[in-house]
């Protein structure tokens, strides 16, 4: 680390608090990290977010596309970005996240040039709405995500959410490659033991994927297939229901529209609605 950035870490309140405790290699271009922070006490509700920072020195994974722009806009030596935590919000010895490279990104590349026992900055605070806070208890709930954009539905999972059995919760998932569809042990596992679960993951591009015998197809024209309630295992219905929508904002607008056609309303701050959504770009 150059004097520069000695110098800010040991001025900045973006100083490095966190160790990477655990690397998992979904693909070369998925990883689940698992990080240790220095001090307890850190809180949130499953489905939030945090930031994590690395320094602009920090170095980048070799194969990495060179980066887009040079500097952050803020002037900020420390590059941060918002991602959803993974963990359960009652495993307290670590947070999890799940991320997607960004070859050309700033954050990304750096992230994944970390290894176990490297440090990296994590926020103080959790963050956002995206929670089951305003869904009734007696809601079911379709959780849709593309990509890592299962990241909150993950947590959700693990933060006793399928406690309530009156309650029933499907996962619709949408990846490229079956390869890519991280978290699929543990959440067919989930769906075997748990009648009110179902996990639904789809690839859109089989043409590469020959061995995969599930669903293909991007996620939005799901929303308008009629075996798609028999697949969740509820009516999708507004008044019985609420959708979550998570990740690639291009899937999000286009399943908002179909959603709102069949009589779903989006969720704004102070106004009621049964549609949520997070998007990451
Ligand atoms: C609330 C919230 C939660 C998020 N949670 C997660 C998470 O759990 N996991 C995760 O991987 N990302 C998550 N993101 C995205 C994350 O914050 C970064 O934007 C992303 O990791 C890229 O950062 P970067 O610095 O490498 O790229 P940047 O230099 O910031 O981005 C370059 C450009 O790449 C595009 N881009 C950003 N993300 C993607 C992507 N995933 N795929 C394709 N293009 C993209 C955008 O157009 C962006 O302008 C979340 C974003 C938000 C707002």
């Amino acid at each position: 680390m150059s004097d520069f950035y000695s110098q800010i870490m040991s001025t900045s309140k973006f100083s490095y608090n966190a160790t990477v405790t655990k690397c998992v290699e979904v693909t070369g271009e998925i990883r689940i990290l698992q990080v240790c922070l220095d001090n307890p006490g850190f809180n949130f509700k499953a489905g939030q977010y945090t930031m994590l920072g690395l320094l602009r020195d920090a170095p980048r994974i070799s194969e990495a596309a060179p980066e887009d722009g040079d500097e952050e806009p803020s002037g900020d030596p420390m590059i941060r970005r918002a991602y959803s935590i993974a963990s359960g919000s009652t495993q307290q010895d670590y947070l999890e996240f799940y991320v997607s490279i960004v070859s050309s990104g700033a954050l990304t590349p750096r992230l994944f040039a970390l290894s176990e026992g490297d440090r990296l900055h994590v926020a103080e605070k959790s963050k956002g709405i995206f929670t089951l806070d305003k869904v009734p208890e007696e809601s079911n709930v379709l959780l849709v995500g593309t990509g890592t954009g299962l990241a909150p539905y993950v947590s959700m999972l693990r933060s006793e959410v399928l406690a309530n059995r009156d309650r029933r919760i499907a996962v619709l998932h949408g990846a490229s490659f079956s390869w890519d569809l991280g978290y699929r042990r543990e959440l067919e596992s989930l769906a075997q033991y748990n009648d009110h679960f179902r996990y639904i993951p789809t690839i859109s591009r089989p043409q590469i994927d020959h061995d995969w015998q599930g669903f293909t197809g991007r996620l939005p024209p799901f929303l308008d297939d009629p075996s798609l309630e028999e697949l969740c295992g509820f009516v999708l219905e507004p008044g019985a229901s609420h959708v979550l929508l998570c990740g690639n904002p291009a899937m999000i607008e286009d399943a908002t529209l179909r959603l709102e056609a069949r009589g779903y309303r989006q969720k704004r701050p102070r106004e009621p609605g049964n549609l949520h959504m997070e998007k990451y770009w």
